[in-house]
């Protein structure tokens, strides 16, 4: 085994050395310059903290990832009880496709399926309600926990802002505490989703057993799923949940428990500027912090995840998708709902929920990016 190129993400033989991951990446010293067969060839190093940036941006199809698609494929062969948690990035890119391959993983074995929309909802009603209960708190958190690769980036270089993230678990946290607390799964779970940050977050936070990424399912497949009828998750939402891939849907979703007046800030794709406006806001030089600050790592939500890469086509009518997903969302409420109404609307659905189940606690992971030579101290 070489030195680089071990973790999640790597550099496979048609680099061609053109640096565009060098670009992309946020990480100091993940991509690492080195000379095979006299070409230039660009590796990743175990500073990469997986955000999968830098798959997206290679034109040349040489930054890869590794998940575990044949694992879970073999599992369900060997009889492993296995349960599905998808994100729904997955049925907006797939439509009707979506719902036959599920019924295909059905037919291999897979147990119960719960759409991440579901938690979706139940982590933005529980931030809303966290931030609700710290309106005595001078200086509280405003930033959304809903992006995993954000939060990976914050306690690795940016700890001190941990305190002002919001301590409540992500959708796929809340789909994963739901199923297991509340719906008394104990089957192993697997994450099918776009998002190569979860590949390692998913096991480490949430015990998640199996990360699937949505290409790696589709070219596993083919088109020995088109035999089989669609059919619908033993979980999901019929509501606002369903915004959740779409860039900034989290933080809207926040939002509808706040009057208007309040401020909600939505940005995509996460860089040192980004971290720079935090600060501000943090110093307060900005007049005051947003109630809410989101970001997602993806320049285009979860949509634009590197585990869709090769799916990306199927999004040429994006514009369309998004209305219709919306209408969706939102056709199920009462449009005079006021913002209070829409809060007590959805404590009376989780009022069996233990809100303290789905509050969370952030590690400090600051790795110094370079290594320090060994300091030598005379003897007494
Ligand atoms: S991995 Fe891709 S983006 Fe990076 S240098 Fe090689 S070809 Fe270019
Ligand atoms: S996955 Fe992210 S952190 Fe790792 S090398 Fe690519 S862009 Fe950098």
């Amino acid at each position: 085994m070489g030195r680089y190129n071990n973790g999640i993400v790597y550099t496979n033989e048609n680099c061609i050395g053109c640096n565009k991951c060098v670009y992309v990446c946020q990480s100091f010293g993940a991509n690492v310059s080195v000379g095979k067969d006299a070409k230039a060839h660009v590796e990743v190093s175990n500073n990469c903290i997986n955000c999968g940036m830098c798959v997206r941006e290679c034109h040349h199809n040489a930054r890869m990832y590794r998940d575990d698609t044949e694992d879970f494929f073999e599992a369900l062969a060997g009889g492993e009880r296995i349960s599905l948690v998808v994100d729904p990035s997955f049925p907006v890119f797939y439509g009707e496709d979506a719902y036959r391959i599920l019924q295909y993983l059905r037919a291999k074995g897979v147990n119960k399926m719960y759409d991440v929309s579901y938690g979706a909802e139940i982590s933005a009603w529980c931030h809303a309600k966290y931030i609700k209960d710290s309106r005595n708190n001078p200086d509280p958190p405003f930033v959304a926990n809903n992006c995993v690769g954000v939060t990976n980036y914050v306690e690795r270089f940016f700890p001190k802002f941990i305190k002002w993230t919001i301590p409540v678990y992500s959708p796929v946290d809340c789909t994963v505490i739901y199923a297991r607390k509340y719906l008394n799964d104990d089957a192993k779970i697997a994450y099918l989703g776009s998002c190569v940050s979860e590949l390692v977050s998913a096991k480490e936070r949430h015990g998640i057993s199996y990360c699937v990424m949505i290409d790696s399912l589709v070219d596993k497949i083919g088109s020995a799923y088109k035999a089989y009828a669609p059919t619908a998750m033993d979980l999901y939402s019929d509501g606002i949940g369903r915004m959740l891939p779409f860039s900034g849907g989290f933080c809207e979703m926040v939002s509808l428990y706040f009057p208007r007046g309040k401020s909600f800030i939505h940005y995509d794709g996460l860089n040192e500027d980004l971290m720079n406006k935090i600060k501000r806001m943090v110093k307060g030089e900005n007049r005051r912090k947003p109630t809410v600050f989101s970001a997602e790592f993806c320049i285009d939500g979860c949509l634009a995840g590197p585990g869709l890469k090769k799916s990306m086509p199927r999004m040429k009518d994006y514009c369309n998708i998004y209305n219709e997903v919306r209408m969706k969302a939102f056709e199920k409420y009462d449009e005079s709902m006021s913002p209070h109404e829409f809060f007590r609307y959805y404590g009376t659905c989780y009022k069996d929920l233990d809100f303290n189940d789905f509050l969370c606690t952030f590690r400090d992971e600051l790795v110094q990016p370079f290594s320090l030579p060994e300091l030598w101290w005379p003897k007494r």
